[in-house]
């Protein structure tokens, strides 16, 4: 079957064609960074009026890439949680309109869910159970992937998302935003054992902090400037990079080990990370434990890993009707 995937719930508009939640026809992704960078971060209000101008033609473009009429579309699936609550109603009314116009069944997406699906893309024998550790801009969990639709959360940042914490590290230390592909750039020039970052200390035992790690790179960059010292930005970025990767490893095989899994995957914009996927491949190949990371294409927001996870709400019966809401915060483990 054939599903039409639509996301918008930050900044990217996008939509895609999937073939049974696997194989990608098209993939269309329409970035709003260039005009929020102006501003440190994305603006709401921006990003909902650029989403309304932008959603009918991504739309066209990706049935048009896919080389399929609407009428061989089985279903439309939209990220409807959690999000940007003006951006999620933009995607959310778009696709109600077309699923009731076309006569098709409409599939409610839980945005993490999808980019867990990154990975049912990119690996063809990836199947639940398995262990799944998301690391976005705004989520920091490491999360049961019991099966396709049912999820248990076992540990989650009690602060800062990762992402959050790269992207302010990051601006300190003077990239536009978001800065976390820039610090990552910049790491891999550096020397990461040139500052010990502290090990930040949380009663849960595979919760993450980050808000302390990134405090102590502000104050790293402060106390330069305070001596008048060059700031060695590289250093800074390949130490900070190296300790958010050993943090986010070491909870997830702990999880990995007392809760029985072997196989592991990666998802969400920080699974870019290139200290992150390192120390992860390198740690999993030791302990004899499967590692699937999504190919970089897939990290970010995109209409294929809605489409793909739509494919498995639909099997399982998780249909929306033209009532159905936006919601703005949502745990994964719950349909709202
Ligand atoms: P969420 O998925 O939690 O709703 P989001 O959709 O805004 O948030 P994503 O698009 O999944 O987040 O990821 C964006 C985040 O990933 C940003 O914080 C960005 O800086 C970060 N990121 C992207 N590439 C890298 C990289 N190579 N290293 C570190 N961080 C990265
Ligand atoms: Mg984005
Ligand atoms: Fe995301």
């Amino acid at each position: 079957m054939l599903v039409l995937g639509i996301e918008s719930s930050c900044d990217e508009t996008a939509c895609a064609v999937v073939r049974d939640g696997r194989e990608v026809l098209s993939n269309v992704v329409a970035s709003q960074i260039e005009e929020h960078r102006l501003y440190g971060g994305v603006v709401p209000e921006i990003a909902s009026r650029r989403h309304a101008e932008a959603i009918s033609q991504i739309y066209r473009q990706a049935l048009e890439e896919a080389g399929v009429p609407l009428e061989e579309i089985g279903a439309v699936a939209v990220t409807y949680a959690p999000g940007l609550i003006g951006c999620l109603l933009v995607g959310l009314n778009f696709a109600k309109g077309l699923a009731y116009s076309a006569g098709k069944p409409l599939v409610p997406v839980h945005h993490l869910r999808g980019h867990i699906a990154a990975n049912y893309i990119a690996h063809p024998d990836l199947q639940p159970p398995f262990l799944c550790l998301v690391v976005s801009g705004g989520h920091s969990h490491i999360i049961e992937v019991l099966s396709y639709t049912a999820f248990r959360v076992v540990g989650r940042t009690l602060d800062d998302a990762a992402g959050e914490a790269f992207d302010k590290a990051a601006r300190t230390l003077g990239f536009p935003y978001p800065g976390g592909i820039a610090l990552d750039k910049a790491a891999q020039r550096g020397d990461k054992g040139a500052f010990s970052f502290p090990t930040p200390k949380v009663a849960g035992k595979y919760d993450f902090s980050f808000s302390g790690l990134k405090t102590a790179v502000i104050n790293t960059a402060h106390n330069a400037a305070q001596r008048g010292a060059e700031l060695p930005v590289d250093d800074i970025c390949a130490s900070f990079q190296e300790k958010v990767a050993d943090i986010l490893c070491h909870n997830l095989l702990a999880a990995a080990r007392d809760l029985g899994y072997k196989t592991l995957a990666v998802a969400g914009g920080v699974s870019a990370n290139s200290g992150l996927r390192g120390k992860l491949s390198e740690r999993c190949r030791e302990e004899g434990l499967a590692l699937y990371l999504p190919p970089l294409s897939l990290c970010g927001d995109n209409g294929a890993m809605i489409a793909s996870q739509g494919y498995y709400e639909y099997c399982a019966g998780n249909l929306a009707g033209l009532g159905w809401n936006a919601v703005a915060s949502l745990p994964i483990d719950l349909v709202g």
